[in-house]
């Protein structure tokens, strides 16, 4: 019988003979929704807080499923990572977004994600120089988000190619911030263009003290350093007005607009709330 996905990675509880069979099920499943075309980008708004107005969009990976249905990339990224695969995928991510970005109303900000797996490899800025050229995208339009997971292995070797990536016009975001456990010494290590705030924080930010002192601190550190900060996860009105009242540059999340298939203005009801 063929099981889910979700069921074949947690493999943790099977027998070590099942666990091997069944990765290479799931390895072998990526392998071929690549050369099939299962794969399918979709795209988040992210929205200025000053004026209301889309900034650019975040291109999120799907993997379609024969049914129709999505396996969310929270599942499936992991063993693209550990078996490699994480690298043509990437490369397809990466040349796709540009494709279809270039072909936008507005040419607004491309964000594509970075595994650390692709920052690892020393050949990535010449792979994103290459894909650049082909697609004719413009530079100063990309941002690539990197987590802090992705440095810490080594720092000097991570900072390096960031430089390297930089020096092709592109810009860098740190994403996922606050979540791990050396955000600051990643962010003195490198000069991020943007800080992209866990959506952790927002969850139960409307009664819990804590989480609202640590969005004034990242916002105030963002503001020291000169670094803008993004909001994630942005899922209510009470949220989006604390994080205007602190000064917070930018907001993505439901409220704003969900991941599409294309990249679409927001809503009438989102452009209300927004306001
Ligand atoms: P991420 O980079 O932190 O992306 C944001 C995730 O939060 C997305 O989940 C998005 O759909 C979700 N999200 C956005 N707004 C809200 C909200 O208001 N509430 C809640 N609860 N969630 C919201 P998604 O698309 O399932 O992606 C999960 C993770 O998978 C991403 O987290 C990223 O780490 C990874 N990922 C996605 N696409 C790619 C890719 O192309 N390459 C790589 N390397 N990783 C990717
Ligand atoms: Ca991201
Ligand atoms: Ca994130
Ligand atoms: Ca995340």
């Amino acid at each position: 019988a063929k099981g889910s996905l979700s069921e074949d990675i947690c493999f943790y509880e099977k027998t070590m003979d099942e666990a091997v069979r069944q990765r290479r099920r799931v390895t072998q499943g990526l392998r071929d929704a690549l050369e099939n075309e299962e794969f399918e980008l979709y795209y988040q708004p992210q929205v200025s807080v000053g004026n209301n107005e889309i900034t650019g969009y975040e291109a999120l990976l799907r993997w379609r499923q024969k049914d129709g249905s999505f396996i969310s990339p929270a599942e499936f990224i992991p063993v693209a990572e550990d078996t490699g695969l994480i690298l043509p995928i990437g490369e397809w991510v990466l040349r796709r977004a540009c494709e279809e970005a270039k072909h936008w109303d507005k040419p607004l900000r491309l964000a594509v994600n970075l595994s650390p797996v692709q920052l690892g490899h020393t050949d990535l800025p010449r792979l994103v120089h290459q894909i650049l050229i082909d697609t004719g995208f413009a530079p100063a339009r990309l941002e690539l988000e990197i987590t802090e997971t992705a440095m810490i292995t080594d720092m000097a070797r991570s900072t390096f190619i960031l430089r390297q990536l930089k020096a092709l016009g592109v810009s860098i975001a740190m994403d996922d911030f606050g979540t791990g456990y050396s955000s600051l010494s990643t962010l003195r290590a490198f000069p991020f263009d943007k800080i992209k705030l866990d959506r952790a924080f927002m969850g139960e930010l409307a009664d819990n003290t804590q989480s609202r002192a640590i969005i004034r601190a990242v916002l105030s550190l963002g503001e020291s350093l000169s670094i803008p900060v993004l909001a994630e996860g942005v899922e209510t009105v009470d949220q989006l007005n604390f994080l205007r009242e602190q000064g917070c540059d930018e907001v993505q999340g439901y409220l704003l607009g969900r991941p599409n298939r294309r990249a679409l203005p927001l809503s009438q009801e989102s452009v209300e709330i927004a306001k």
